[in-house]
C-alpha cells in the first residue's frame, strides 16, 4: 500500500515519517511534491473538518489512502479561540509573530491562573473508496506574558508546559522532547496504532 502525506509542511513531514517508522509501517510514503493536488480551501470549522477536507482531496485526486491534519491553539479566557482562525489571527495567513504579538496584547491584562491554553491537532486517514477516520490529540500548558526559546513554530514561545525540568515552552524544547508530548505526536500516533497498524 502506498501512502500519501496531505501536507507540504517540513515539521509534520518529517515527524509523521518518523511516527510510521516507529510503527514499522514499511508503505511507500509519498508527499504534495511527488503528487499534483490543487490546494484545499480550509473551509471548515472545525480542525477535524478541515482535516478531512485535506485528506479527501487528496484521496481523491490520486486513488490512494492519504493522511492529513490540522491543528491549532485554543485559549480558554478566549472562549477557544484563535482555533481554526490560529494561523491567520492577525490578519494574513503564516504571520507567526503578527499572529503571537495580537495575542499576548489580547490577554495582556489576564492574571497567571486564567491564562490556560491548549494545542488541538485532528488527523485524518481517508480511503479512496471513502472510508475515513479522525483522530485528535490536545496538549495542555499555560501562556507565558513574553515569548521564550528559538526551536518550534507558531505559538511555541509562548505556550508553556511542565517538564521534569521545570517550566519550559514549547520552544524551549528539542523537537524529539516536543513530537513524545505533542498534540500532533498524539494524534498521529494514535491514528496509525488504531487504523494503520491494527488494519493492515
Ligand atoms: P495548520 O495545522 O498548519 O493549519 O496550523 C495552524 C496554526 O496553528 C499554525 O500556523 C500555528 O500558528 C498553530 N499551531 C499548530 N500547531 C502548533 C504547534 O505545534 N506549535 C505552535 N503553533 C502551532
Amino acid at each position: 500500500m502506498t501512502l500519501v502525506l496531505a501536507t507540504r509542511n517540513r515539521h509534520k513531514l518529517a515527524e509523521l515519517r518518523a511516527i510510521l517508522h516507529e510503527a514499522g509501517l514499511t508503505e511507500e510514503v509519498l508527499d504534495l511534491d511527488d503528487v499534483h493536488v490543487p490546494d484545499t480551501r480550509e473551509t471548515g470549522v472545525t480542525f477535524a473538518e478541515n482535516a478531512l477536507l485535506k485528506a479527501r482531496a487528496v484521496a481523491a485526486a490520486t486513488g490512494k489512502p492519504a493522511i492529513a491534519d490540522d491543528s491549532g491553539l485554543a485559549v480558554d479566557v478566549l472562549g477557544g479561540c484563535p482555533g481554526v482562525f490560529s494561523a491567520r489571527w492577525a490578519g494574513s495567513h503564516g504571520d507567526d509573530e503578527a499572529n503571537l504579538r495580537l495575542l499576548l496584547d489580547q490577554i495582556g491584562d489576564v492574571g497567571p491562573e486564567h491564562r490556560a491554553a491548549k494545542f488541538v491537532c485532528a488527523a485524518a486517514l481517508v480511503w479512496p473508496d471513502g472510508r475515513e477516520v479522525v483522530e485528535i490529540g490536545e496538549l495542555h500548558g499555560t501562556l507565558t506574558y513574553e515569548p521564550r526559546g528559538a526551536n518550534g513554530f507558531g505559538y511555541d514561545p509562548i505556550f508553556e508546559v511542565s517538564t521534569a525540568d521545570g517550566p519550559r515552552t514549547t520552544a524551549e524544547l528539542a523537537a524529539a522532547d516536543k513530537h513524545a508530548i505533542s498534540h500532533r505526536g498524539k494524534a498521529f500516533r494514535s491514528l496509525v496504532a488504531k487504523h494503520l497498524v491494527a488494519g493492515a
